[in-house]
């Protein structure tokens, strides 16, 4: 077996020992089935799915008042199913544009609610966020959205707002990469495919009293309400998603749960930076406070050279690193799947990289 280092942006690099604990059990999970094979309500399976949700309020503290919901559609359909559950009887909601992600949210509620852009990070060309004693915030909103990382950008929040009351956060690229103090949300999501588990399934966190207001004309699949009193079992769910996403949190908790996990991104990320920063062939643009953890745009001195640091980096077993085309360059993705090795295998082949072509 020969595996590599993966540094795509999601779908991403899973942990080994989650796909070979995976493996080990794929034709015999339960009574001589596989997991894909049992019924969402078997007894088995309610278990998994009651275990899945104990150490996800394990890993992040979720308060009681707050409901765990594991939906399927990625993070997109929530772009939809937020206005629908949350607007009730109001008509504004705010959004903070902080790149691509804030914009197809943006995109999607403009369909369903008047949308106020209270800031945006145009103006830096989406290499910062917008300071909160900026933000614009309409008196009527039913919420205000957020993007806590910008997975093309590589932008990330270090801190959050307080005093709003319905804060929206979409987690997506940084969910569970360190400990979020969740009362300070209404709701948070995030879809499985970078530091959760397979696409397909995503996670929503939803304080009581945002319940009940969904408008008649929410897809019940995504009627937060519904599926909270179903236990997210309204229909079929992504029954293998589901169970590769418990792997992946018994594998968190193993590790020590979200501040080990903190540590050791905080450590990748600062390592990629310093080498970055460090060099006159490499750049990040971000502004350094908000630079992401997860996430790490970068450019080479020239841009000729893009392709020959691919190509070269493939054999050395470093996969995926070739950068959105809106930004151009690189991209690390070092999600929690990341080893410390990865990134510090990827630095000592970016000064090599250098060294011959700089
Ligand atoms: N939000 C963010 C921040 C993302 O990075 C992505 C996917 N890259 C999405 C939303 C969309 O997620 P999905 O593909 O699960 O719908």
């Amino acid at each position: 077996m020969s595996r590599t280092y993966n540094f795509s942006a999601g779908p991403s690099m899973m942990p080994l020992a989650v796909l070979k604990r995976a493996q080990q059990e794929l034709l015999d999970w339960n009574d001589g089935m596989s997991v894909m094979e049992v019924s969402h309500r078997s007894n088995a399976f309610l278990a998994l799915i009651a275990g899945c949700e104990e150490k996800l309020r394990l890993l992040l503290h979720i308060p009681a008042n707050y409901k765990v919901l594991f939906l399927p559609g990625g993070a997109t359909l929530q772009f939809a199913g937020i206005p629908l559950n949350l607007l009730g009887d109001k008509k504004h909601v705010d959004y903070i544009d902080t790149g691509v992600w804030s914009q197809k949210a943006i995109g999607e509620a403009k369909h369903y609610a008047t949308v106020n852009v209270a800031a945006s990070a145009k103006d830096s060309n989406y290499t910062s966020v917008p300071e909160f004693e900026e933000w614009q915030l309409s008196k009527d909103a039913a919420y205000v959205h957020i993007t806590p990382n910008e997975t093309i950008q590589g932008v990330e929040y270090q801190g959050f707002p307080t005093g709003i009351e319905n804060l929206v956060a979409d987690m997506s690229s940084t969910f569970l990469s360190r400990p979020v103090d969740v009362a300070k949300f209404g709701l948070l999501y995030a879809g499985a495919q970078k530091n959760m588990g397979p696409a397909g399934i995503a996670v929503v966190i939803v304080r009581d009293d945002l319940l009940n207001k969904a408008s008649p004309l929410t897809p019940v699949i995504t009627n937060y309400t519904v599926q909270a009193q179903e236990h997210s079992l309204y229909n079929t769910p992504p029954t293998f998603n589901w169970y590769m996403l418990n792997l992946v949190l018994e594998w968190l908790v193993e590790q020590g749960g979200l501040v080990s996990m903190a540590a050791i991104n905080q450590r990748k990320a600062t390592e990629l930076y310093n080498a970055i920063d460090g060099s006159s062939f490499y750049k990040n643009p971000v502004v350094k406070k908000y630079r992401s953890w997860m996430n790490i745009p970068f450019t080479l001195a020239q841009e000729n050279l893009d392709s020959l640091f691919l190509t070269e980096a493939e054999k050395v077993g470093l996969m995926n690193l070739k950068g959105h085309r809106i930004v151009g360059g690189m991209r690390a993705s070092i999600y929690n799947a990341m080893p410390e090795e990865g990134v510090r295998t990827l630095i000592a082949f970016m000064q090599d990289f250098e060294r011959r072509h700089g």
